[in-house]
């Protein structure tokens, strides 16, 4: 089972080899990636994209397919961290992304089933904190001029909540249709595409991203990577989280088109329509990388939820994605330190708006331009206040994880018969520490704990069958390859001896 999205639509590229050059190379194609290229491409520059898997399989792929201009730690929360003339601004700039991309698919002829529908943010239990943090979120987006309504009723929806705060003409749409619809776009303007290409070097003084089997070099790197590829001090703001999703068939007519955030359960739920059948999507579950409960069933809790209220057929379709939450609330989008290397990061659960804003931020920059909406996201900020708690809450996890799995590996006394079958531990094997993987039919993989990204220990991720970095996200598959994350390279095999 994987993510409801993902239905086939090819977008076969060629893998980079040997040399190319291009005004800007694009690593990542996610929604990001995806529209910036276009963007740039339209402005007649010479553009090569390079991706690590398929267009669009990342984690736009994997995300519930919702479009706001509100963002979804808040706009109240927002408005404790910046004034209301940068919160409007940066509304502002999502309200114009979600436009952007309507005309585009119109334009293009995407058919990303994309809906103007209203956003509804509600709780079910009256009195509680959630109760409350929902009326000053109405209250601030009401303040910020946003199409806002106060209600206790989700129409159409078999909810009972106590209170409802509502976006009128927010929007929903299959966010991997529309990156699909994007590379064919590039593709028919000539714009090189390359996938399987996964970047393992960049050298940002003479312009070049490196893959195992070519190299390009070019005048702008853009790293649509979600996190930086490699070390990026940003790194130590942000969090690192995963989320889980499925969905399900509904059986009957079901509740009217329109996307719903259930505040007091952390569920974010949407229909959505495909291949004549109408669907319940359902995510949430949310727990930082690396520090997951090897013993919690993230996918059943959601699956009880949905069937908890609505009528459901099978479930169909289960994902998870992860999420890099910035430390004052507004996304990373610019100019690294390096002139000539521009990122878009720390996007949190927002994304495929942010990254629609990202495209138009990117070209602004490339073009030489600026304006307050490329100061106001400019990963060069320095914003210690707003990102205080953040910044500390992030570096105690690394260092926790730092220092204490290296004295927890240290201190096991569990050995290779510890391993269940399917799942992972990290353990002392003649002297050495190593994480270990057996696999269903019995057979053990081992490799290095330590994260090639900044030497931290990894976990073992029993849903989703990885091994997951708590510092800074990078994850990896039980050979070791490099699932996510700004982990360039993989871990290393190590034998092991019975
Ligand atoms: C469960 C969940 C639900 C979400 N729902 C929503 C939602 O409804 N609305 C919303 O706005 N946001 C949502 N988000 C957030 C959103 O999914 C992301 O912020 C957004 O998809 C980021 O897009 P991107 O293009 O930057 O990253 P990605 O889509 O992850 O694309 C990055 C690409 O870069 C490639 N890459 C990485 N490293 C390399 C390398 N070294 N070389 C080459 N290629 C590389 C990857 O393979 C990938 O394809 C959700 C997030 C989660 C976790």
């Amino acid at each position: 089972m994987d993510s409801v999205w993902i239905d086939g639509v090819p977008s076969p590229a060629a893998c980079l080899t040997g040399e190319a050059e291009a005004d800007v190379a694009v690593v990542g194609a996610g929604i990001t990636g995806a529209v910036t290229a276009l963007r740039l491409a339209e402005a007649g520059l010479k553009v090569a994209v390079l991706e690590a898997r398929s267009a669009g399989e990342g984690n736009t792929g994997r995300s519930t397919g919702n479009l706001y201009a509100t963002v979804s730690t808040g706009l109240a929360t927002l408005r404790d961290k910046w004034d209301d003339e940068e919160a409007r601004l940066a509304t502002a700039a999502r309200a114009a992304a979600i436009d952007w991309i309507e005309e585009t698919a119109n334009r293009l002829g995407i058919d990303c089933g994309l809906r103007r529908v209203p956003l509804h943010q509600c709780v079910l239990n009256a009195g509680s904190t959630a109760h409350e943090q929902l009326r000053r979120e109405h209250e601030a987006a009401e303040a910020l001029g946003l199409p806002a309504e106060w209600g206790d009723a989700v129409p159409g929806w078999p909810l009972s909540p106590a209170a409802v705060h509502t976006l009128s003409r927010q929007a929903h749409f299959n966010p991997y249709r529309f990156v699909a619809g994007l590379m064919a776009a590039l593709r028919e303007r000539g714009v090189a595409l390359y996938e399987h290409s996964r970047v393992v070097d960049i050298d940002a003084s003479e312009g070049l991203v490196i893959t195992r089997e070519g190299r390009v070099r070019a005048r702008h790197i853009v790293l649509a990577t979600h996190t930086p590829a490699g070390f990026n001090a940003l790194q130590a703001e942000m969090e690192v989280y995963r989320e889980y999703g499925v969905a399900a068939p509904l059986e009957g007519e079901g509740p009217s088109d329109a996307s719903v955030w259930v505040k007091d359960g952390k569920h974010s739920v949407r229909t959505h329509e495909q291949g004549g059948r109408r669907y319940i999507v359902m995510v949430g579950e949310k727990h930082k990388t690396g520090e997951g409960d090897e013993h919690a069933d993230y996918f059943g809790r959601l699956r009880d939820f949905g069937r908890r209220h609505f009528r459901l057929g099978e479930f169909t379709h289960a994902w998870s994605a992860q999420q890099y939450t910035s430390g004052d609330g507004l996304p990373y989008i610019g100019r690294s330190a390096h002139d000539n290397v521009l990122i878009a990061t720390g996007m949190g659960a927002d994304g495929l708006t942010w990254g629609t804003v990202a495209g138009a931020v990117i070209e602004r920059l490339v073009k030489g331009d600026e304006d307050a909406l490329t100061r106001l996201l400019t990963p060069r900020r320095f914003t210690p206040v707003k990102s205080a708690k953040s910044f500390v809450a992030e570096n105690t996890t690394v260092t926790k994880h730092m220092v204490g799995d290296r004295v927890e590996a240290l201190r096991s006394d569990e050995g290779l018969a510890d391993v269940p079958l399917g799942g992972g531990r990290v353990l002392r094997l003649d002297g050495e520490t190593c994480a270990v993987h057996r696999t269903r039919d019995g057979r053990y993989v081992a490799l290095s704990p330590v994260c090639p990204h900044m030497g931290c220990h990894v976990k073992w991720n029993q849903s989703e069958q990885s091994w997951d970095c708590p510092c800074h996200g990078s994850r990896f598959d039980t050979e070791g390859q490099v699932i996510e994350g700004p982990a360039l390279t993989g871990l290393e095999r190590r034998q092991v001896n019975r």
